[in-house]
């Protein structure tokens, strides 16, 4: 009896089940539009680089968003091409030519991993953790870029107060490069330093769970 490599789940042959080699496909086919997409986020902001050529040459340059960087310049492509680079040796092919940009070299990446699935699964003993890899690749993308699966990390409740006196309550959440918070309830926009400590004042003290 084997276990899958991701969720544990048993397998009688194999290394990762199919549940999970379903989800490593369908990642490894969003992957290269994702890193694309990363590459507009270098701008701490998280605003397109592209708006940036408009700004006067008296604005200082924006330092690069971190974050971003090393996911576009070490991070994906590289993960992914030591990948390939193991299943290669591992098939007893040779080492893979690593050519083009690195839009090119990721979505090369994707595509050659994603055509090995099934010989991967079934043969070899990395398959979960490629799959492991892969997935948290796709959550630091999709942290910066805000997909549907970030959803933000909450920061407390919000306090703003309608008409009838009834404060709103409903769970705040922060993404990653927001500048401002809007509540998903009542619209409430909290903006700056102010509005933030304003609103930590006047958390509730015991917060009941919303
Ligand atoms: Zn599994
Ligand atoms: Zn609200």
């Amino acid at each position: 009896m084997n276990q899958c490599g991701l969720c544990e789940r048993q397998l009688e042959h194999g290394y990762l089940c199919p549940g999970d080699v379903l989800a490593l496909a369908e990642r490894l086919q969003r992957l290269p539009a994702l890193f694309i997409e990363l590459g507009l986020y270098l701008a701490p902001t998280g605003r397109p680089a592209a708006e940036r050529v408009t700004t006067s040459h008296a604005t200082p340059p924006l330092p690069l968003n971190e974050v971003v960087l090393d996911l576009r310049h070490g991070g994906i492509a590289l993960v992914l091409e030591s990948w390939r680079s193991d299943i290669q040796s591992a098939r007893g092919w040779g080492e893979p030519a690593i050519t083009g940009g690195l839009d090119y070299r990721v979505m090369h990446a994707c595509r050659w991993i994603g055509m090995q699935l099934e010989w991967l699964a079934a043969n070899y003993p990395g398959a979960g953790d490629l799959a492991r890899e892969v997935r948290e690749l796709e959550g630091n993308a999709l942290s910066i870029i805000g997909g549907k699966k970030d959803r933000g990390r909450p920061i407390g409740q919000c306090v703003s107060v309608d008409s009838s006196g009834v404060v709103c309550g409903a769970t705040l959440r922060h993404r990653e490069g927001q500048t401002s918070v809007v509540c998903d309830w009542c619209q409430c926009v909290y903006k700056g330093e102010q509005d933030l400590l304003l609103l930590l004042h006047y958390q509730p003290r015991e917060a009941t769970d919303a």
